[in-house]
C-alpha cells in the first residue's frame, strides 16, 4: 500500500496548475470551434480504431496529452456545423458550475448533503412551475435526464390515479398508457419497466403532420377498455423527437379530464419554450398537465444530465416511492421539500440545480427566451431554404428547430432514394465538416438536423445543402 500515492492524488498545487491549463485549453477549444477556425464538426474514427487508440494510450500515451486527446478525438458540439442530435452547446459558465459540483460532490439525497443546492433546486423548480402556469400548490425537483423523469412521472401517475397500490402490492390488472406512436422510445421503455407489456402501450396514430391524432383518442380508449385494460395516463409530446412536432396539448388535456386520467407532458426538448413569448403558444394546455418534464441539457444550454420534473400538485412529488399509500402520508412528510432522495429515483445525484440558478442569476430568464426563440426561428428558416431547392424535400414543415428532409432524385425508386440518403449521411459523417443525423419516417429515409447552436447561420445551411448536392452525384 502506497500512502504517498494518495498524497499525490490530493496535491492542491497540481490541481491548481492542471486546472488553469485545462481552462486555457477549453477556452481555446471554444474559440476555435465557435469561430470555425477549425473546419470540422466531428473527428470521425471507426469504433475499432478509436478503441485501439485508447487501449494503447493507457499503456504508452503521454499523460500531458490526455485532456487534449480526449477533447480532440470527438464531436464538437460548439461548432456551428454541429446540427445533429438535440444536445446543447453548453453555456461556458455551466462548465464551471459542473466543476463546482464535481469538486464539492454533495450527494443531494438528504438536505445535509447539499444544503445550498437543495434550496437552490426549490427556487429553480418553483420558478419553472410559475412559468408553466401552475399555481402555488405546484412543485418539482431535478433529476438525471428525461428518460428517468418520464419513468418517475408515470410511476407517480399510477400511484395517484389507481385505487390499488401497485407499488407496494403489485397488480394482476392489465394497466395501460396512451401515447403518440411518434413519442420518444423512453416512454415505451418506462411502460415496459412498469410491467405493462407491449399490450399496455396504446399507441395513438399520428396525422399526416406527425402529431398525435386526437380525434382517435376516444375510440382507442374504448377499445382498450373492452380488452380489460385500465388506462391511467395519457402523454403529450412537446415536441416528439424525430420530427419536432408538438402534440395538441389542449385537446389531450380535455380528453384526460373527461376520462380522469393523469396528463403528462414530455417537454424534454421543447418545454423550454415556456420562456418564449413567441413560441409558448405551441405549449397551450401545458398548464393543465399533472406533470411536465423539461431537459436542461437540450434547449437550455446546460451540461448533461439535468432534467426538471414539475408537478401541478407539489404533494405528488413525495408519493411516488413512498412505502405508504399517499393518503397515509402525514402533512410533514408531504411538506418534506428539502430531502431530495425521497422524491427521486436516484439516491445520490449531482448538484445540478446550480447550472439553472447560475444562468438565471447571471443572465436572467431572458437568456432562455433568446436561445429557444432564435433556434426555433432558425428551424423555420432552414425549412424555407430547403423549400426553395428543387432537389430537396421536407418530411413536414418544422414547428421547432428539428428539420427532417431528403435529397430527391426522381429517376430513382423509393428504395434507391432511401439508400442514396443513407449513403449521403454516411459520407457526411466520415467527411466531418458537418454533423447531421438521420431518421426513418413511414418507411422513408430522412436526413435530420437539429439547430442547437445560436451561431449557425443561413450560409451554413446553404453550404450544407450544396455539399449534399455534390455528394449525391458522387456517393
Ligand atoms: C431527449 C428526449 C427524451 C430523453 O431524455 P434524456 O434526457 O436524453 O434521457 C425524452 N423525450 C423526448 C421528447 C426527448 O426529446
Amino acid at each position: 500500500m502506497d500512502k504517498a500515492l494518495l498524497h499525490k492524488v490530493y496535491d492542491t498545487e497540481t490541481f491548481r496548475k492542471k486546472g488553469h491549463e485545462l481552462i486555457d485549453q477549453l477556452a481555446d477549444h471554444l474559440d476555435t470551434k465557435l469561430q470555425e477556425k477549425s473546419g470540422h464538426a466531428i473527428h470521425w474514427n471507426e469504433p475499432e480504431d478509436e478503441l485501439s487508440f485508447w487501449q494503447n494510450f493507457l499503456e504508452s500515451g503521454n499523460q500531458e496529452h490526455l485532456f487534449s486527446e480526449i477533447t480532440k478525438r470527438t464531436t464538437y458540439i460548439h461548432h456551428p456545423h454541429y446540427i445533429g442530435h438535440q444536445v446543447t452547446p453548453t453555456a461556458p459558465i455551466t462548465a464551471l458550475t459542473g466543476m463546482i459540483s464535481a469538486m464539492m460532490n454533495n450527494g443531494m439525497a438528504v438536505y445535509e448533503m447539499g444544503m445550498s443546492s437543495s434550496a437552490i433546486e426549490r427556487v429553480v423548480t418553483d420558478l419553472l412551475c410559475k412559468k408553466i402556469g401552475f399555481d402555488t400548490s405546484s412543485g418539482g425537483f431535478i433529476t438525471s435526464g428525461g428518460t428517468l423523469a418520464n419513468l418517475t412521472a408515470l410511476l407517480t401517475a399510477r400511484k395517484v390515479i389507481l385505487k390499488q397500490d401497485v407499488w407496494n402490492q403489485g397488480s394482476k390488472q392489465q394497466l395501460g398508457i396512451m401515447v403518440s406512436e411518434e413519442a420518444h422510445y423512453c416512454v415505451d421503455r418506462a411502460a415496459k419497466i412498469m410491467g405493462l407489456g407491449a399490450q399496455g402501450i396504446i399507441k395513438i396514430p399520428t396525422t399526416t403532420n406527425y402529431r398525435m391524432d386526437t380525434t382517435l383518442l376516444e375510440a382507442h380508449y374504448e377499445k382498450a377498455k373492452e380488452k380489460g385494460i385500465q388506462v391511467f395516463v395519457i402523454i403529450g409530446s412537446a415536441p416528439s423527437t424525430a420530427t419536432g412536432m408538438f402534440d395538441d396539448l389542449q385537446a389531450i388535456a380535455d380528453f384526460a379530464k373527461t376520462k380522469k386520467l393523469w396528463f403528462h407532458v414530455d417537454g424534454a426538448h421543447g418545454g423550454a419554450a415556456i420562456f418564449s413569448p413567441k413560441y409558448k403558444t405551441l405549449l397551450q394546455g401545458i398548464e393543465q398537465a399533472d406533470s411536465v418534464v423539461i431537459d436542461g441539457h437540450k434547449m437550455m444550454m446546460m451540461p448533461a444530465l439535468t432534467t426538471a420534473l414539475l408537478y401541478k400538485k407539489s404533494a405528488h412529488t413525495n408519493v411516488t416511492f413512498s412505502q405508504k399509500a399517499d393518503y397515509l402520508l402525514t402533512e410533514s412528510e408531504l411538506e418534506d421539500w428539502c430531502n431530495s432522495g425521497k422524491k427521486t429515483f436516484e439516491c445520490t445525484k449531482t448538484m445540478m440545480s446550480i447550472h439553472w440558478f447560475t444562468l438565471l442569476k447571471l443572465y436572467g430568464e431572458d437568456v432562455f427566451d433568446a436561445y429557444v426563440t432564435h433556434l426555433f426561428d432558425m428551424g423555420a428558416r432552414f425549412g424555407e431554404i430547403i423549400n426553395q431547392h428543387t432537389k430537396f424535400e421536407m418530411a413536414v414543415t418544422p414547428m421547432s428547430n428539428i428539420v427532417c428532409f431528403k435529397y430527391v432524385d426522381d429517376s430513382l425508386s423509393g428504395e434507391a432514394q432511401n439508400k442514396l440518403n443513407e449513403h449521403i449521411r454516411q459520407a457526411l459523417l466520415e467527411d466531418g465538416e458537418f454533423y447531421i443525423v438521420q431518421t426513418k419516417l413511414r418507411g422513408i429515409h430522412y436526413l435530420r438536423v437539429t439547430v442547437m447552436n445560436p451561431f449557425t447561420t443561413e450560409t451554413h445551411f446553404k453550404n450544407l445543402l450544396e455539399k449534399i448536392s455534390k455528394l449525391a452525384v458522387s456517393v
